[in-house]
């Protein structure tokens, strides 16, 4: 069959989940037997979202192949249980940089470069570069952003030229928010109708409506929206609130959206989705009702999308593991030794956060001193476990002002420090240790026996390592090395054995974390904390 193209816009607002519709989409199709993937095309002119700080787009994500990605691309994955790439990712910036390529190379033969057609035609050879591998049958695209933005405008113009070209091999979902106001009580369409007017205007006609609202949406007032929009009266389909995310594919499905997908581009739906597994996941999460208290120290607890791979981790072990996931943000710049044992006293299990920089830095020295002293299941990523080391080498090895070289270029003990390759690096864009290594772990560490395995391949995004001429102080002091990059022999996994669970990756395992293969290591560490629970509780 031919691949098929889906377009998602949206209007109205943004942050209304369009990265969630569609996953939830492609979760539908998938689980009718058919091969999807996502892309999410970014309006913004940096190239990647590598050097944007967390307050600007919340979590950067890594995709196996390193590439540093818009976050929705987490959804994607955790939704699809297929991996992304690079090529699922594109920005303004990267279509721009082509271009300009292009140009200096001469490709375009004198002509004068221009948004239309260069701009918009570099888009539509990047909208089918997935879809022209032949591993398809749909393609679906997430337009960053919100309809009537000026960056948005060269993006909606290649799928408007796309949707004449493909003709029923395109199709456009376009999602809105009908507010709810309190004192009118009432529900109001009409910014529903003004962003699908703008949409006209730029020539694109939404086949399927879908509409973000925190109340039901009576059917006439979808009748009305359908006909003042040219929408199918079928095709105007409600998003209300959910207690999960992972619930919205089944509302979704309730409202038919696969099936009008599928026929709209000439496809005769047959039989229902195999959802089996994924509701299996939502009735685990129905039944658990008792919680599993996790800390997360980290500099960014007032932005919830900061830590979003490692809070989706959190919650998916802790389903699997028959709990509701009690999250604790715990700001590091605020942990002090005094109030360390206050802040952390009562948690089941603490999580040290990834990050750059100084700022919070001692918090977490603070938090992990303490959870190691109390014996709590600690477990540090990337940052974090960096942290762990170096806490380690100040209060156990006794090397005084220990640190990495980020934090104090001076510092007299230097346990973690710049790769050789990375010292002559001056550029930060896509510059640092990005993607999927290979890891051999210690078969009798506790980070084997969790994965089951001792050879595993999980993400890192980092620049600073391990300092290898500190190892066997380490290994002799009680912290063990139990994870190696085979080829590079750096150090990924640090273990101190004879605690209930105090691990540090220094990869991070939330990259690989999906409702259908939770990541093992997430799941290790919320057991110990259940265990280290229930030991609490039988003590009292
Ligand atoms: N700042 C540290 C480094 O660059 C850790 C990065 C991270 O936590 N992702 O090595």
């Amino acid at each position: 069959m031919d691949t098929k193209y889906i377009f998602v816009t949206g209007g109205v607002v943004s942050s209304l989940g369009k990265g969630i519709i569609s996953s939830s989409l492609a979760r539908l199709l998938l689980s009718r037997g058919y091969r999807v993937t996502i892309q999410k095309f970014d309006p913004y002119i940096n190239i990647d979202p590598g050097t944007l700080n967390p307050y600007e787009h919340g979590e950067c994500y890594v995709t196996v192949d390193g590439h540093e990605a818009d976050l929705d691309l987490g959804h994607y994955e955790r939704f699809m249980d297929t991996p992304t790439s690079r090529a699922n990712n594109v920005t303004t910036g990267r279509i721009y940089q082509s271009v300009i390529d292009k140009e200096r190379r001469g490709d375009y033969l004198g002509k004068t470069v221009q948004i239309i057609p260069h701009i918009t035609d570099e888009i539509k050879r990047n909208v089918k570069l997935l879809g022209n591998t032949g591993k398809y049958d749909f393609v679906i695209t997430e337009i960053g952003g919100t309809v009537g933005d000026i960056e948005s405008t060269p993006y909606l113009e290649a799928v408007r030229q796309l949707r004449w070209e493909l003709g029923q091999n395109a199709l456009c979902i376009h999602l809105t928010y009908v507010p709810y106001l309190r004192a009118a009580k009432e529900l109001k369409t009409k910014p529903t109708q003004h962003s699908v007017k703008l949409l006209q205007e730029v020539g694109i006609q939404p086949d399927v409506l879908v509409l973000r609202t925190e109340k039901e949406i009576p059917a006439s007032m979808r009748r009305k929206v359908a006909q003042f929009c040219n929408v199918d009266p079928d095709a105007v389909i409600q998003s209300i609130d959910v207690p999960t995310i992972y619930r919205v594919p089944l509302t979704m499905h309730a409202q038919h959206l696969d099936e009008i997908v599928l026929r709209k581009t000439g496809i005769e739906p047959e039989g229902e989705p195999d959802l089996h597994r994924w509701n299996h996941f939502l009735d685990k999460i129905e039944a658990a009702k008792e919680e599993v208290k996790i800390g997360l120290v980290g500099k960014y607890v007032e932005l919830q999308d900061a830590y979003k791979s490692i809070n989706e981790s959190l919650f998916q072990a802790a389903t699997y593991m028959d709990r509701k996931l009690s999250l604790h943000y715990i700001h590091s710049e605020k942990l002090t030794a005094e109030n360390a044992g206050e802040k952390l006293d009562g948690l089941d299990g603490v999580i040290i956060a990834p990050g750059f920089g100084q700022r919070g830095i001692e918090g977490k020295f603070h938090a992990i001193k303490w959870c190691r002293e109390n014996d709590v299941p600690t477990f540090g990523i990337c940052l974090g476990m960096q942290c762990m080391v170096i806490e380690f080498a100040r209060n156990v090895l006794g090397l005084e002002d220990a640190n990495s070289t980020e934090m104090d270029l001076k510092t007299p003990h230097n346990v973690i420090d710049l790769m050789e390759e990375q010292k002559s690096i001056s550029n930060m864009g896509g510059t640092m240790r990005l993607g999927a290594y290979d890891c051999v772990l210690d078969p009798e560490s506790l980070t084997a026996k969790a994965y089951g395995t001792d050879h595993v391949r999980e993400r890192h995004r980092h620049r600073f390592e391990f300092n290898d001429e500190y190892r066997e102080r380490f290994e002799q002091g009680g912290m063990k090395c139990v994870g190696k990059n085979p080829d590079a022999h750096l150090v990924e996994v640090v273990e101190i054995p004879g605690k209930r669970w105090f691990v540090g990756t220094q990869y991070h395992p939330e990259y690989q974390s999906t409702v259908l293969h939770p990541n093992p290591l997430f799941i290790d560490f919320v057991k110990a904390a259940i265990a280290y629970g229930a030991e609490k509780q039988a003590a009292k």
